[in-house]
């Protein structure tokens, strides 16, 4: 793997399901439905069967362990697709099973937030990790189980809800959230790295081939903050809201009902308050550095990215798009096309005008260029007076084209005017090569078009040439 390459899942948004026009769109709608409705009838044949903490006999212990087969499906959803495709049928197993199991309706909605924050959990990390989809490495399996662990803990905490609702005692209470404790870690951090690792591979490309549009690969900061704001402010309700429960079996404990008990349970109940506003704050405070730290990262990633002078895209940039593009290309079967310009003479423009002209005259130019390229199309400033466009689904004559409309835009009319109110006149020299479907690595297509570039400027310059592989087209 090459340094910097971002090795986490790829996912689409549920948005796609749209396209129902394209036929492999309509295969993994079907295919997702019956994942989803499977998962949903085990959901309810849990909760009728009653598969939460089955007291298992290991030695002389007695360990619960509770079998919810939704959060499997959904968690293998979320990281092959995306993860709003194994949110929507974890949370519908959820209240299903929920509602089964005799709770209200607002207990409900809240107790069917466990399998998506799980979900979330394991996807987020995954994609801030960088743990690959397949678990192909040790420091893959190990950051998966130990994901799995936390959010399988975060989870449970849900089951406070079940125990309330059930009257259970402390006993049965402590086996049903151990249950769930196991079940859910063994679920994700045994079962599914086994079908990952098996499948993974397999699945993957058959999803990939039934989807036109590119996978996205990365979350910004700014989203994975709110991805995490949101997680926490789930637990933090799921916590009051299991502690209120707690407070109140306890003190419809006939027990309590002395005079004594109960100004010890309302100096308890305080303590709480104050407790629960304590972290409330600590949680808004740190929720605030995080989004704080989040948009400066943000900005250095742009910066990273981008071109001081122009604000075009950099050699850097270039690496992560024609990757992706690249594997698109490769993907579908699609043309992709490169065109590298130089501009003339442009030593003679800053001895000329002075340099600090020229940087305004390649500030000017790049916005000409912008404007003459198409929607897809991408400028990126390659170093100095170089300059390269990334053309993606482009065969030779059309690159060709967007060529020549590229040279023109720069030569017909003159980039401003000198001091004088002499014309200020460039004119660019411009490369094209093509190759369908792209290499794994650009270097072969950008010495072609680099060679072609070359040549414009042996042939005279204010020209495209494209690379002799690909379609000769002249022009001048
Ligand atoms: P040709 O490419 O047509 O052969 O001639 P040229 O004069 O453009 O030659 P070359 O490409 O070798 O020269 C590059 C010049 O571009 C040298 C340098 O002064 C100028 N240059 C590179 N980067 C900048 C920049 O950021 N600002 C300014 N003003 N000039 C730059
Ligand atoms: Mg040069
Ligand atoms: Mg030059």
């Amino acid at each position: 793997m090459r340094a910097g390459e971002y090795a986490g899942p790829s996912w689409w948004p549920v948005k796609l399901l749209r396209e129902t026009a394209h036929e492999g769109v309509r295969h993994l709608w079907l295919v997702w439905l019956g994942v989803s409705a499977l998962a949903i009838m085990l959901g309810v044949l849990e909760a009728r069967l009653n598969w939460s903490g089955i007291p298992i006999q290991l030695g002389d212990a007695t360990v619960g362990l509770t079998v919810y087969p939704p959060l499997f499906f959904s968690l293998l959803l979320a990281i092959w697709l995306g993860p709003m495709w194994g949110i929507i049928p974890g949370y519908a197993a959820g209240l299903v099973s929920a509602l089964i199991g005799g709770l209200t309706i607002s207990q409900s909605l809240l107790f069917a937030c466990a399998t998506p924050v799980e979900v979330l959990i394991v996807w987020g990390t995954m994609v801030l990790l960088q743990i690959h989809p397949d678990l192909p490495r040790a420091r893959d399996l190990a950051l998966f189980a130990g994901v799995g662990l936390v959010a399988a803990a975060a989870s449970s905490l849900a089951g406070l809800i079940w125990i309330e609702v059930r009257h259970l005692d402390v006993l049965s209470g402590a086996r049903i959230w151990q249950g769930w404790l196991v079940g859910d870690f063994l679920e994700m951090a045994v079962l599914a790295p086994i079908v990952l690792r098996l499948c993974g591979p397999g699945v993957r490309t058959w999803v990939d081939q039934q989807v036109p549009a590119p996978p996205r690969l990365t979350v910004s900061y700014t989203r994975a903050t709110v991805l995490v704001t949101a997680i926490n402010v789930l637990l933090a309700i799921m916590v009051a809201r299991g502690v209120a429960l707690m407070l109140h079996s306890v003190s419809a404990n006939p027990l309590w009902a002395s005079p004594e008990a109960q100004v010890v349970m309302s100096h308890l109940r305080e303590g709480l308050t104050f407790m629960g506003l304590l972290l409330l704050v600590a949680m808004a405070l740190g929720m605030s550095f995080a989004m704080a730290l989040a948009r400066l990262g943000e900005r250095d990633h742009s910066r990273a990215q981008r071109d001081a002078l122009t604000g075009c895209l950099n050699r850097r940039a270039f690496g992560a798009l024609y990757r992706r593009e690249g594997d698109r290309s490769r993907r579908l079967s699609r043309p992709v096309s490169l065109l590298f310009f130089d501009i003339d003479r442009f030593k003679m423009l800053n001895d000329r005008f002075g340099h600090e002209v020229g940087d305004e005259v390649l500030d000017l130019m790049c916005r000409r260029v912008s404007g003459a390229l198409r929607e897809h199309d991408v400028l990126f400033r390659w170093g100095g007076e170089e300059f390269l466009v990334l053309l993606p689904h482009t065969r030779a004559p059309e690159a060709a084209a967007v060529a020549e409309r590229v040279r023109r835009a720069v030569a017909d009319d003159p980039l401003g005017r000198d001091a004088n109110a002499e014309p200020i006149d460039l004119t660019i020299s411009v490369g094209c090569a093509t190759a369908e479907p792209a290499p794994e690595l650009p270097d072969d297509l950008l010495h072609r078009a680099d060679a072609a570039c070359y040549r414009a400027k042996a042939l005279g310059r204010n020209r495209v040439e494209s690379a002799r592989a690909d379609l000769i087209v002249i022009s001048a």
